[in-house]
């Protein structure tokens, strides 16, 4: 089958791997429908960080093609969201919602498949794949369910873990896709107010024209923290850390050390955390 193939940074290439397949009884064979590129790909594609050569890919979704036998909760045929990481529903950390620490699970491509490519096998797939329902769905709406698979979630994730609620001022660090994702969800929460510290324009105009947010543009290299301004009232503020790099977790630290916040910085990295330690109301950052 065809596949997108990371061969060092600053190369990949579409090239030929092996065809998808059943490898155990629980395994589902996904034919991809649409799957996208996150920024965590660029991470490995500029150097940034490691990555093995082979498949790429983890955002996606598609239709069954094949189940093994313990397979219950999809069939041939399906309509499916395959979240970045596979889990098995079961473990004590995936029914705590966390199913990204699943004691049993991974993060595509470790099962073998990017989802950059034609095929994949999903490992757990009663626990990691979403149907969705009914048929016949536009190619607006398919583009929209494949947010679902990371930057949605994430995005989602970040505001309920920073404890958006109606009438509150939620500053957003960063515009990528995770960023706009966490506007819409911010607002879905209902925040009065969103200032999305960002650098590009065009995302931002999208944001604004969407969501009536307010802008601060951040500067390039840091500068002080731009959240403070969100609001200064105790208790109203609040800050998503959506773009996963030291520089924007410091800005978030340092704007709103005493509100709740989220982030979606990696683990993989020294980070300080005593922002935390005097923020009784803080949430820690999300792992993922
Ligand atoms: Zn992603
Ligand atoms: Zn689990």
């Amino acid at each position: 089958m065809r596949a997108a193939i990371f061969h060092e940074p600053g190369s990949v290439t579409a090239g030929e791997r092996p065809d998808a397949a059943l490898r155990e009884s629980t395994d589902a064979v996904v034919r991809v429908v649409l799957a996208c590129v996150c920024g965590s790909d660029l991470w490995f594609y500029r150097g940034e960080s490691p990555f093995e050569p082979g498949p790429i890919g983890h955002e996606f979704i598609g239709v069954v093609e094949d189940v093994g036998d313990e397979v219950t909760a999809v069939e041939r045929g399906d309509l499916v969201i395959a979240p970045f990481a596979y889990s098995d529903g079961t473990c004590p950390h995936c029914r705590h919602g966390i199913t990204t620490s699943c004691a049993n699970g991974g993060f595509f491509p470790m099962n073998g498949d990017g989802g950059q490519g034609e095929a994949v096998r999903v490992p757990l797939a009663d626990g990691t794949l979403v149907k969705v329902p009914g048929s016949g769905h536009s190619e607006v709406m398919l583009r929209s369910l494949l947010t679902l698979s990371d930057v949605m979630s994430t995005g989602h994730h970040a505001a309920v873990c920073a404890e958006v609620k109606r009438g509150d001022t939620v500053a957003v660090v960063g515009d990528g896709a995770v960023g706009l994702c966490g506007v819409l969800a911010a607002r879905r929460l209902g925040a009065e107010r969103v200032i999305v510290l960002g650098r590009s324009d065009p995302r931002w105009k999208a944001a604004y024209l969407r969501r009536r947010v307010a802008r601060h543009r951040a500067r390039r290299g840091g500068g002080s923290g731009c959240g403070a301004r969100a609001d200064r009232r105790p208790g109203r503020g609040r800050v998503l850390e959506c773009v996963g790099t030291r520089e924007a977790f410091d800005r978030q630290c340092g704007s709103q050390p005493t509100c709740p916040t989220s982030s979606t910085y990696p683990t993989n990295a020294t980070v300080s955390i005593s922002a935390w330690a005097s923020s009784s109301g803080a949430t820690r950052p999300q792992r993922r």
